[in-house]
């Protein structure tokens, strides 16, 4: 099991949240060694999420650029409109086979949260999400959809009431109830085995678009590119192209208003080391160490950290870190629409800028295979919101 990644990684915890991570780690293990949990973690994936995901060749959207062909993978056409819900099907799991009853989980923008409440439905758990009050606020859609699916959605009013408010919570709580609870994070972070574990359910993304690229074309794609938030549906990309040296892994951080405005999420590009969420991380922070709020047009991209295994890749050079800027991912955006008669989501539509940037240049039988992490119909309020904003400033 891997607990370090390099310089990064590990399990930066209060004492008493050892032993429940020595549990998990040991419940994870052993899951891993029995046929059956994987049998019913792929059944579920396929028969409640809908796997496998197509690959799509952008075809219009390619011609136009002129360059290399654009593949996408249709991450956006699982239950619930994203890749999170493969993790949060596999933490379930793990969740029933150590009898924990209990479901809880911090969220954002409230896509995990969202994913986490339909697991918990699914399995007849009760689960319990905490989020920032201001994102109770800015999010409202999403914690309705929480509800609906009966979990209760705690608003955590302490620091500044975002994100890494709400995981301070969660780990609160989880220290206080780990007998019966099982803490269920989002992303590849977190401390270990959290980082390896959400890899592992996510890998499914990049083994799938390995075996769908040798069928389709005979070849592997030559560039593999994923937005990057916390880095989970970046990290099961990679996963399937990892030993493939001729593929090049390209993650892609939110640049928001731009690197040198401050206001972004782009933990690698823009961050120093230090340690979140209970594991040693590239973050973003002030000269004297406190965690600085992330500002993206993509409200999914706004975690602070990034997976330990993001930096180390980057570290060893095995994986490049881009930026995308807000205008760049909302223009990515418009042109899937109009291309390919595809919404995608603000956070997917950063990877697919890259791509954008990327093509023209390329040589007509190069191919970039995109992670289309989800669908943007939760992000129709907030691209018109933009373009309003974009034009009152012309
Ligand atoms: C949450 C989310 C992301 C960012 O999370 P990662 O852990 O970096 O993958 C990206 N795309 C979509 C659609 C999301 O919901």
């Amino acid at each position: 099991m891997n607990t370090h990644y390099g310089r990064f990684g590990g399990q930066y915890v209060a004492e008493t949240l050892m032993a429940p991570l020595k549990e998990l780690e040991a419940a994870y293990e052993s899951a891993g060694n029995d046929p059956a949990f994987r049998r019913e973690f792929e059944e579920i994936l396929r028969d409640y999420v809908g796997r496998e995901s197509p690959i799509t060749y952008a075809r219009r959207l390619s011609d136009h650029l002129g360059g290399a062909r654009i593949i996408l993978k249709r991450e956006d056409l699982n239950h619930t409109g994203a890749h999170k819900v493969n993790n949060t099907v596999g933490q379930a799991l793990l969740a029933r086979r150590m009898g924990k009853r209990r479901l809880i989980a911090e969220t954002g923008a409230g896509m995990h949260g969202v994913a986490t409440a339909t697991v918990a439905a699914l399995f007849g758990m009760p689960c319990e999400v905490y989020m920032g009050a201001i994102d109770v606020e800015r999010q409202s859609p999403n914690v309705e959809r929480m509800k609906m699916l009966g979990a209760k959605v705690h608003a955590v009013t302490e620091g500044s009431a975002t994100l890494k408010d709400a995981m301070n919570e969660a780990l609160r709580d989880w220290v206080t109830n780990c007998d019966d609870t099982f803490y269920v994070i989002g992303t590849v972070a977190g401390p270990a085995p959290y980082p390896q574990m959400v890899r592992d359910f996510q890998s499914v993304i990049g083994v799938e678009a390995r075996r769908q690229c040798l069928e389709k074309y005979g070849r592997l794609p030559d560039q593999a590119i994923a937005c990057v938030g916390g880095g989970s549906n970046a990290m099961g990309l990679f996963a399937g192209f990892i030993d493939d040296p001729s593929v090049r892994l390209v993650g892609v951080e939110a640049g928001g208003k731009g690197l040198a405005s401050g206001e972004h999420a782009a933990s690698i590009n823009g961050g120093r080391i230090g340690v979140l969420h209970g594991s040693k991380t590239m973050l973003l922070q002030t000269a004297d160490g406190n965690v600085i709020d992330t500002y993206s047009v993509s409200a999914g991209l706004d975690y602070p950290g990034v997976g330990p295994e993001h930096c180390h890749l980057h570290d060893t050079g095995r994986a490049e870190y881009s930026v995308i800027n807000d205008d760049e991912a909302v223009a990515a955006f418009d042109a899937l629409c109009r291309f390919e008669g595809i919404i995608p989501a603000l956070e997917s539509s950063h990877a697919l800028a890259e791509a954008i940037k990327r093509a023209p240049s390329l040589p007509k039988d190069a191919l970039l295979l995109v992670n289309l992490s989800g669908r943007g119909d939760k992000d129709m309020e907030n691209v018109m919101r933009y373009k309003a904003g974009a034009k009152k400033a012309d």
